[in-house]
């Protein structure tokens, strides 16, 4: 059977592979689990060299693949540009680092002289989303590769071609069967990890995630899940709304809402609430909203039908339920929508509670910083927050209940920061050197200081 792969502006297929049989699954695992005592064998360093060697391989596709992206997800050809040069280019440095993080150490005292080890876990499931259909699966695979452990991707079934088009290459620098695919839904997605695996390395949705939790339970595999989130913006009242506003427009529209730190939810101090909305206004109706493959353009569709209709359906909700629309309206051609702000939202309604992963920004007044970290909190997620502020953003940060926090900027952290989800947003996490080691099992070996 083949899974056709639409594109989301014009509905016409870009492509098609073949879907894995679903009682095939155990056999790709088994083929893994063969190739995986040669491949760890190796050790880190002759392993990381190996696949360090797609990196060049990838940027000479660079313009190719990245087309192929847009085609098949919808997100604005410079952006796909780069989310395919950020897995080529210093992929050898990324790769070095990984190393590091995996070496032996050596603790000692008066008696004892251990070497702590960090071994592969054996073979990989790993499972990953449409929304960033290249950088998802190389954050988890490029990892488990470089710690020994073989790995059986499953991407998204709504972009299986450019996942494909990046497997194939690494699989062309590295010994058969140390990296497979899989095709299809979410039933290839359980197959996989009810088959013999021993780690699942997950990004996605959090119901899908807690679903895999369970799933993975029964015989204790282990797991790390990076899920959906829901994350806020506070605008204190000395905040600088003009960068405030600047961020917020493109941290909730940017890759048309469809990221998991996207801004969802912006908390504004009171007295500063209308100027806030006016700038984020003016910066939405700034966006030109088009085909990806076009030049100028800064909103792409979204990635289809179904979602579309789920970012509609909480927006009337919002509205039915007393919302306003300042900008935009929750309809659009085929799978487009415009950027959309809405004022007047509380936490009754589904678009301040529920991840809504689509263009809106929904803003709200708050007149106590510690009712902005209440309405922040209130909620099951905790993947990114972020306050724009000055005299009490700090306190105001180490009080939000989210993995990564920003002060007047993004939440994404330093070189070497994890990426990392708290609360019902993350189980586990990856990147950095803390993240790498989620990918290898820490095992002691002491004998007694002479
Ligand atoms: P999804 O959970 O529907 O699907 C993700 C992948 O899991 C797909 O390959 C799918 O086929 C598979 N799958 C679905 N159910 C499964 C199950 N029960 N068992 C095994 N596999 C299963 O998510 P999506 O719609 O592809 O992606 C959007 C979601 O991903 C959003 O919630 C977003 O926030 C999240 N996301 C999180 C991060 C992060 O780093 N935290 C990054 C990107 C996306």
């Amino acid at each position: 059977m083949q899974l056709e792969s639409l594109n989301p502006v014009t509905n016409a297929p870009v492509g098609s592979v073949e879907v894995t049989p679903v009682d095939a699954i155990p056999g790709v695992v088994a083929a893994a689990r063969a190739a995986f005592p040669a491949w760890r064998d190796l050790g880190a360093a002759e392993r990381g060299r190996r696949i360090a060697a797609a990196g060049p391989l990838i940027l000479e596709r660079l313009d190719e693949l990245a087309s192929l992206l847009t085609a098949e997800m919808g997100k604005p050809l410079p952006a796909a540009r780069g989310e395919v040069r950020s897995c080529g280019a210093g992929l050898d440095e990324e790769i070095a680092t990984i190393v590091e993080a995996l070496e032996p150490e050596i603790l000692e005292d008066r008696h004892t002289r251990t070497v702590l080890h960090r071994d592969p876990y054996g073979v990989c499931a790993a499972i990953t989303p449409w929304n960033f259909p290249i950088s998802m699966p190389h954050w988890l695979v490029i990892p488990a590769l470089v710690a020994g452990n073989t790995v059986v991707l499953k991407p998204s079934e709504e972009t299986p071609l450019i996942a494909d088009a990046w497997a194939r290459i690494l699989q062309s620098v590295l010994p058969t069967d140390v990296l497979q695919i899989v095709h299809g839904n979410e039933q290839q997605g359980k197959a996989l990890v009810g088959a013999d695996v021993d780690l699942v390395a997950f990004t996605g949705s959090r119901g899908a995630g807690a679903h895999i939790l369970s799933a993975a339970g029964g015989q204790l595999k282990r797991v790390l899940l990076e899920l959906g989130g829901k994350d806020p913006l506070i605008v204190l009242d000395d905040a600088d709304l003009d960068r405030a506003a600047d961020f917020a427009a493109r941290n909730s529209f940017r890759n048309t809402g469809q990221v998991c730190v996207s801004t969802e939810r912006i908390y504004v101090a009171r007295p500063l609430h209308d100027a806030f909305v006016a700038r984020l206004v003016d910066a939405a109706a700034a966006l030109v909203v088009g085909d990806g493959a076009q030049q100028g353009v800064d909103l792409g569709p979204m990635i289809n039908a179904r979602q579309k209709q789920h970012v509609v359906t909480q927006v009337e909700a919002a509205l039915a339920s007393g919302a306003q629309l300042a900008f935009g309206t929750p309809e659009g051609e085929g799978c487009f929508l415009p950027p959309i702000v809405l004022t007047g939202v509380d936490h009754a309604m589904d678009v301040m509670r529920e991840e809504t992963f689509g263009p809106v920004a929904a803003v709200q007044a708050f007149d106590t910083p510690d009712e902005a970290v209440a309405l922040a909190n209130d909620t099951p997620f905790g993947l990114g927050a972020v306050v724009f502020g000055h005299r009490d953003a700090s306190s105001v940060a180490r009080r939000l209940e989210a993995g990564m926090i920003g002060i007047n900027r993004s939440c994404g952290g330093a070189g070497g920061s994890p990426w990392v989800g708290a609360k019902q947003s993350g189980y586990g996490f990856h990147s950095g050197p803390h993240g790498h080691r989620q990918f290898a099992q820490v095992r002691i070996v002491s004998e007694s200081a002479s």
